[in-house]
């Protein structure tokens, strides 16, 4: 199998056993192109993950017994496995939630409650749902202002001289994507960043899409919060972390009451426990954060920066063979983009069609408006399909997922 990249494709392929599937009634090799919405799991996570239920099970922060001090310290180690990962001041900074979606509803939730009516929060037109829906739903409790930075007309880029004009001395806060789910547009994120401060607002940045690609840096980035999901960076399914800047996530309040999140209750009124717990109400996946460790040891062990040359090598590949075919239109040309590839073919094919059609053809792709309905309408299109790249994917599967679109092409004669 002929692959680019500086790692031993076949080797890390192996350790993924669902690439071994097949898919669809003909037995067709499975070729996962939906990494976007979610990257599939080597077996050092899985095993990581049966680990925790077959030897550590036990609630954490409960016990004096070993079971459950091995699970707390097991939770504890990721925490500051994510500290180092990111670069972050403090583990008291790292709040696990359940997804990159909770997260932000943690912050619109609670940061937003200190907020004024009429104050504003900017975010983009390339937002994924969950970074657009949980600040509508704090601006209709709280009188706030919702606004979005549009593209920059013709491009794929967000628009910074329109943010510019935006900023005003009732923003409060930016809050946007550092990678594009559908354009794979790469923000600029510091120079943002940089405005948003300037105008004396809080900062949001969303790397559900980053973080698997690019190695985040809290002081980098200077971001007041930001928010990522394990299952998108080869980690257990139902996990995702929180960083905030500890003295804003000291002046918020709860997001959720119960469990350990509690100082002293009484039936009156209860007091709060320190950072992280106050944002963490509830028994936690704390074998599934456990396991996240093994994760991100396994994706800074195989390189990030290796991943990311070689996801770049299939995606020049796979547009470059695309670009060849006609009707093929690409949705995301931005300098530098991530390797991600929405597009449409023709005018009849619809992004159901083509999905279904490559599906048949043991080709997993995703769909249809991506969680960004508004970056759709500015696009003019009701859905796109998307096909997105991850460590384990092969030149070989590029070419065969051409020669499906081309199959495709032929039968709506295009
Ligand atoms: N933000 C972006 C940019 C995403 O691509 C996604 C998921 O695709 C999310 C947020 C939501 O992530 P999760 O469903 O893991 O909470």
């Amino acid at each position: 199998m002929t692959t680019p990249g500086s790692y031993d494709i076949e080797a890390l392929r192996a350790e993924f056993p669902i690439l071994q599937r097949t898919v669809g009634e003909a037995g067709a090799p499975l070729v996962y192109l939906d990494n976007t919405a979610t990257s599939q799991t080597p077996d050092c996570v899985v095993r990581a993950i049966v680990d925790g239920y077959t030897r550590t099970k036990a609630n954490v922060h409960r016990g004096v017994h070993t079971l459950s001090q091995e699970a707390t310290d097991a939770q504890e180690a990721t925490r500051r496995r994510v500290q180092t990962f990111i670069g972050a001041e403090s583990h008291e900074e790292i709040i696990f939630t359940r997804g990159t979606t909770e997260a932000i509803n943690l912050v619109a939730s609670s940061y937003c409650s200190l907020l004024s009516p009429g104050d504003e929060i900017i975010v983009t037109v390339m937002e994924h749902h969950s970074d657009i829906v949980p600040w509508q739903l704090a601006a209709e409790r709280h009188g706030l202002r919702l606004r979005a930075i549009p593209l920059r007309e013709g491009t794929s880029e967000l628009d910074l001289d329109a943010f510019a004009a935006m900023l005003g001395e009732r923003t409060r806060v930016v809050a946007f994507t550092a990678v594009s789910n559908v354009l794979g547009t790469v923000n600029p994120v510091r120079r943002i960043v940089d405005m948003a401060h300037a105008a004396g607002a809080v900062v949001l940045v969303d790397a559900a899409q980053a973080v698997a690609h690019e190695r985040i840096d809290v002081r980098a980035w200077d971001a007041d919060f930001i928010a990522f999901s394990s299952h998108k960076m080869y980690g257990p399914t139902g996990i995702g972390v929180l960083y905030g800047r500890r003295d804003l996530l000291d002046r918020m309040p709860p997001y959720q009451g119960g469990g350990e999140m509690i100082s002293h209750v009484d039936i009156a009124r209860s007091t709060w426990a320190e950072l992280p717990f106050k944002f963490e109400a509830g028994t936690p996946d704390f074998v599934g954060i456990a396991a996240f460790h093994a994760a991100i040891d396994w994706l800074e062990r195989t390189g990030i920066e290796r991943i990311a040359a070689h996801e770049h090598e299939l995606l020049v590949l796979a547009e470059s063979l695309m670009d060849e075919l006609p009707g093929v239109r690409i949705y995301g040309r931005a300098p530098g983009k991530c390797a991600i590839i929405s597009f449409l073919m023709g005018p009849d094919a619809s992004a159901y069609d083509i999905g279904m059609l490559l599906d048949q053809m043991g080709i997993a792709v995703r769909t249809g408006h991506h969680c960004a309905q508004p970056l759709m309408h500015a696009l003019g299109v009701a859905g796109v399909a998307r096909a997105s790249f991850a460590a384990y994917n092969t030149a070989d599967e590029v070419h065969r997922f051409v020669d499906a679109l081309r199959r495709i092409h032929r039968i709506f004669r295009l």
